[in-house]
């Protein structure tokens, strides 16, 4: 420091009541104002002196009273602060009555307003940051007031009711119970062959996966999702721009060879079941006809399946993985058991946008219920008894929404466009079920379960 800074501060440690109208900034940075240089001095705190330390005793800088902290670049009392802020803002220009050198202390400070502002300015008060201040008070009342409201909101929201709590504990418990996520029962299927003879379709997905690889590993010093579905929706175009999606000739070609149909149509098979079980648990499904039931599950089940094999699908590597390498199915073995890519480029969007809503468990089972409880599934008689289930259960969805998906706002419009997209993809799925299973060296690797929750249609 230079030798007439180091004045100025002895100089203001002799008056004894004034204190360094520092502030700190950052953890080891202070500004030193120098009033009558009217600059500022940066330090590092290694520079400031030991009596700048924060641990100084806060005592104003005007009238040695106690201070409260800075205001308005100075460390003063509150009674020096506001009497700075009216005296910028009146505009006010005093005159000392005395001769213009007044010691202001706590107890005089009213005497001289005069002398009181000049000491202000002195110790480097400043009328550009009483704005600031005010600025920062309003931020302060804003802070407040939206602290208020969210406690409000907090308070107004929808409790659940004691039946809905009910609806939701049950078909969690439900779905614990039918959706193993150990997959410890898959080894019993019929064993997964990836072999075998390469159909067209499956060469075809087996380049566009391992197209997926090439362009998974160049992004894999950045693996953003947003850089996962460029991959995805390119892979897929450049699939189309290739002219190669599925056409009818190609049915005959892939007459032999689904070597994972067999176990795909276990695995398939297993989870229908599974889904039967899940059914039977939702409150009021057993309160319906036989024939209701079995309309509902039948047009369901292979949505159902679709959403609920989204709790082992990984945006990772665009599979999913059901325990150990055997039972990780990709894309190219799903075509080995007979689907081409106009049903799974869009099943794998779907679960991709699926496991982007990050659903709560909660919310999970009951998209699930809802989508078994759609009154509008051909062949089901007491239509309004299963709307008045699904409403309850989307009520209750909405409700669980709103009190606990914090910024959920648009969650459930999401959850529903979801329930659309499985309609199409059901659809589609029907489409090549029958086909598949117009073969009937194919139709006899189905099982019986299949074939009755899926053959219904046919005929
Ligand atoms: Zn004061
Ligand atoms: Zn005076």
């Amino acid at each position: 420091m230079k030798e007439s800074e180091t004045e100025r501060l002895v100089c203001v440690f002799e008056h004894g009541r004034v204190f360094p109208h520092i502030f700190q900034i950052k953890e080891c940075m202070f500004i030193l104002w120098r009033p009558q240089k009217r600059q500022f001095s940066l330090y590092t705190s290694t520079q400031v002196p030991d009596e700048f330390d924060r641990n100084v005793p806060r005592i104003c800088g005007v009238c040695g009273d106690k201070a409260t902290g800075f205001h308005f670049n100075a460390m003063t009392c509150e009674g020096c602060k506001g009497f700075f802020r009216r005296s910028m803002k009146r505009k006010a220009s005093f005159t000392c009555p005395f001769n213009g050198s007044c010691t202001i202390t706590k107890d005089n400070r009213r005497h001289c307003q005069a002398c009181r502002l000049k000491r202000c300015l002195d110790i480097g008060m400043m009328k550009e940051f009483i704005l600031t201040d005010e600025e920062v008070q309003r931020k302060k009342e804003l802070i407040q007031r939206r602290k208020e409201e969210e406690a409000q909101k907090e308070a107004q929201k929808p409790r659940l009711t004691e039946e809905q709590r009910n609806i939701i504990s049950t078909l969690v418990e439900a779905h614990h119970k039918t959706y193993d996520d150990s997959y410890s029962d898959f080894s019993r299927f019929r064993p997964p062959v990836r072999e075998g003879p390469v159909t067209r379709s499956a060469s075809r997905a087996a380049s566009l996966h391992s197209l997926s690889d090439a362009s998974s590993d160049s992004f894999s010093h950045s693996p953003e999702s947003g850089d996962r579905k460029m991959n995805l929706s390119n892979l897929f175009m450049m699939y189309q721009e290739q002219g190669l999606s599925s056409s009818p000739d190609s049915k005959e070609e892939e007459g032999s060879g689904l070597s994972m149909l067999p176990h795909l149509a276990d695995l398939v098979s297993y989870s229908i079941q599974k889904v039967i079980g899940f059914a039977k648990m939702i409150p009021g499904f057993r309160d319906l006809t036989a024939e209701d039931q079995i309309a509902l599950l039948k047009s369901s089940a292979i949505e159902v399946i679709m959403l609920r094999s989204n709790q082992s699908f990984s945006l990772e590597d665009m599979s999913w993985s059901c325990g150990g390498p055997d039972f990780k199915y990709c894309v190219n073995d799903v075509t080995k058991a007979g689907h081409t890519l106009e049903l799974l480029e869009p099943l794998v969007k779907f679960q991709v946008g699926l496991k982007k809503l990050n659903l709560q468990e909660e919310e999970h089972v009951l998209l699930m219920a809802i989508c078994l409880l759609s009154p509008d599934r051909p062949g089901v008689q007491d239509h309004e008894r299963v709307e008045a289930l699904q409403d309850k259960l989307s009520e209750v969805l909405q409700a669980y929404i709103r009190a606990h998906h914090s910024g959920g706002h648009l969650v459930y419009a999401k959850m529903i466009q979801k329930l659309a997209d499985l309609r199409s993809l059901n659809e589609e799925h029907s489409k090549q079920y029958r086909s598949l299973s117009f073969q009937p060296e194919h139709s006899m690797q189905l099982t019986p379960l299949v074939l009755e929750v899926f053959g219904g249609q046919v005929t």
